[in-house]
């Protein structure tokens, strides 16, 4: 069984579609095997995404990633970390197919309700980043 983290956003969040979000994670087959909330620093925010670093997007999505509460999970089934990112749709919402979480609950290229790791080396960096272990 492969491990992948998913992060409901604070747009997410704002908007009450957390549990909606979750729901829609069990109705495909993934078990939540860890779950928190958290309130990211810029820092955090800043390691969490170093991929990006030098980016011209990064200090909006640092500020929006520390703009509010966000519930941070460990998604565990076959092919966890691509069936995540085939459930959540493309980054874009506005290209996202029906039905995905970010068709469904995103707003904006920045405002896409959730995070999903984007490899097995990601994977493993995320769910350490937040847990001891999963
Ligand atoms: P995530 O890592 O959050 O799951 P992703 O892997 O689909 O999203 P990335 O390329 O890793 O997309 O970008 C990380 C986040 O940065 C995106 O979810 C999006 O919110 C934001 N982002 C990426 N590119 C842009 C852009 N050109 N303009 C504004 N925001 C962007
Ligand atoms: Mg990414």
């Amino acid at each position: 069984m492969e491990k992948t983290l998913a992060i409901i956003k604070p747009d997410a969040m704002q908007a009450g579609n957390a549990f909606a979000i979750l729901e829609l994670i069990t109705n495909h087959g993934f078990k939540i095997v860890r779950l928190a909330e958290k309130q990211l620093t810029a820092y955090q925010a800043e390691e969490f995404y170093a991929e990006h670093k030098g980016r011209p997007f990064l200090p909006e999505l640092v500020t929006f990633m520390t703009s509010g509460p966000v519930v941070v999970v460990v998604l565990e089934k076959d092919n966890a970390i691509l069936g995540w990112r085939d459930l959540m749709g493309a980054t874009d919402p506005a290209q996202a197919h029906e039905g995905t979480v970010r068709k469904l609950f995103g707003t904006s290229k920045g405002n896409n309700a959730t995070h999903g790791s984007d490899s097995q080396a990601s994977a493993a960096r995320e769910i350490a980043f937040f847990f001891d272990r999963a």
